[in-house]
């Protein structure tokens, strides 16, 4: 078993656990690990560590195993966790949070797909207000290295009319593009 010193790890991530307090409005240290919010979530099953385990981790200066963690990535924002919690923990935005953080770190490290979705999707949003599921599936595969990912569900579906080749644009376009700008520019 690996042995971790916790006063260590704690002096190391010190500044980083200020931050995300700071940025998510959330204390990771309130957490009294009932494992309620893990009790609920509908996709702990794909987690490498399930909600509880993460904030238990996050008090003990685990960051980087945090920051490396497919959980981060794979939470579905649901907020179960987040009503379920006693001690009022808002767990989804800290997982928001540590998405963002992750991010800007650039900390892909087993979720590298799921940076390639999020990319294509917000870009998608960007230029149309709206998703164009050919633009997601061709920028995913092409960004994954899958070319093929996806072809047996994306032709039957595009030949019964179901996708269109090409993107529409929302109405408003002017102000989602101004808007897209700025949320891009404030979290640079
Ligand atoms: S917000 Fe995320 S961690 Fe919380 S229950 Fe939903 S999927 Fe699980
Ligand atoms: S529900 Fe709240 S207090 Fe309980 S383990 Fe999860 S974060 Fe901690």
């Amino acid at each position: 078993m690996r042995e971790i010193n916790v006063t260590q790890k704690l002096e190391k991530s010190k500044d980083f656990l200020r931050k995300l307090q700071e940025e998510s409005g959330q204390d990771p240290g309130q957490c009294f690990q009932c494992m309620k919010c893990t009790g609920g979530c509908p996709v702990q099953f794909a987690m490498d560590y399930p909600p509880s385990q993460i904030m238990r981790m996050l008090q003990d200066g685990l960051v980087d195993e945090v920051l490396n963690s497919f959980t981060i990535w794979t939470c579905a924002t649901c907020s179960t966790c987040t009503a379920r919690c006693p001690r009022d923990i808002d767990i989804a935005q800290l997982m928001d949070t540590l998405r963002v953080m992750a991010f800007h770190k650039r900390r892909f490290n087993k979720a590298k797909n799921m940076r390639v979705f999020h990319t294509v999707f917000m870009d998608s949003i960007g230029s149309h207000g709206r998703l164009y599921e050919v633009g997601l599936a061709l920028g995913l595969n092409l960004g994954t290295g899958n070319l093929l990912q996806d072809t047996d569900i994306g032709l039957p579906m595009f030949m019964k009319g179901k996708l269109s080749l090409l993107p529409h644009n929302i109405k408003g376009m002017n102000e989602i593009k101004r808007l897209y700008d700025y949320a891009k520019k404030i979290g640079e």
